[in-house]
């Protein structure tokens, strides 16, 4: 299955891709993760996007689209992939569909995780990330760690993302009306969106997830 996950930032869509990726045997890829790796290994690329991700702005696309391409191509994907993070505005979703129409294949659904824009506000200033793997995400109060500070998954330290202040958050919010928004219309065209509420326990969100996709 090819899937894209699409919501608010503070969704959720670490979290669920990560168990979603394992449920159904595809790889997770996040441009979000590929940045930060970037950036903690020094590379130009994570050099550049830096100063967009910490002000909340989005990469520019030549830079994000050959990455995401990149990442695609490897053999890994051959089975699927669940992307997370892209495409994050049009002009991503239109070379998505080239770069996939070019190799014979499409995008199989798009999950669209809703979430009241307060509730994103509350998530983020409590998230914390672990350093080995970004896609092992908690929350202070709503997914607290048995140990405060460590990874369950994996024991790697837990920190928190530079990008997750208020004033990010907030310029991430209006970046996701006005440029990743219009992608759901989009792929409704396409007759691909499934909406699920993602509120509620994490488990409980999988599961709807996984039913949605079952359709
Ligand atoms: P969140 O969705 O919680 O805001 P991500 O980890 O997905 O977090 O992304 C963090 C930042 O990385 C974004 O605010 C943006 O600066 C950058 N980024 C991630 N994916 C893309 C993309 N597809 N296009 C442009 N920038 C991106």
């Amino acid at each position: 299955m090819r899937i894209v996950l699409v919501g608010p930032p503070g969704a959720g869509k670490g979290t669920q891709a990560n168990l979603l990726a394992k449920t159904l045997s595809i790889p997770h890829i996040s441009t979000g993760d590929l940045f930060r790796a970037n950036i903690s290994q020094g590379t130009p690329l994570g050099v550049e996007a830096k100063s967009y991700m910490d002000q909340g702005q989005l990469v520019p696309d030549e830079v994000t689209i050959g990455m995401a391409k990149d990442r695609l191509l490897q053999s890994d994907t051959a089975g699927g992939f669940l992307l997370d993070g892209f495409p994050r505005n049009l002009a991503q979703a239109k070379a998505l569909d080239e770069f996939l129409t070019e190799q014979g294949i499409a995008v199989d659904g798009v999950l669209d995780l809703e979430v009241p824009e307060d509730e994103v506000v509350k998530r983020i200033a409590g998230r914390r990330i672990c350093r080995n793997n970004g896609a092992h995400v908690f929350h202070v109060v709503y997914n607290p760690p048995a140990v405060e500070g460590v990874c369950d998954e994996c024991g790697g330290e837990l920190y928190q993302r530079s990008d997750d202040t208020e004033e990010s958050v907030r310029t991430r919010l209006e970046v996701y009306h006005t440029e990743t928004e219009p992608i759901i219309d989009y792929y409704v065209q396409q007759q691909l969106v499934t909406t699920i509420p993602a509120l509620g326990k994490v488990d409980e969100v999988t599961q709807r997830a996984v039913d949605a996709l079952k359709k």
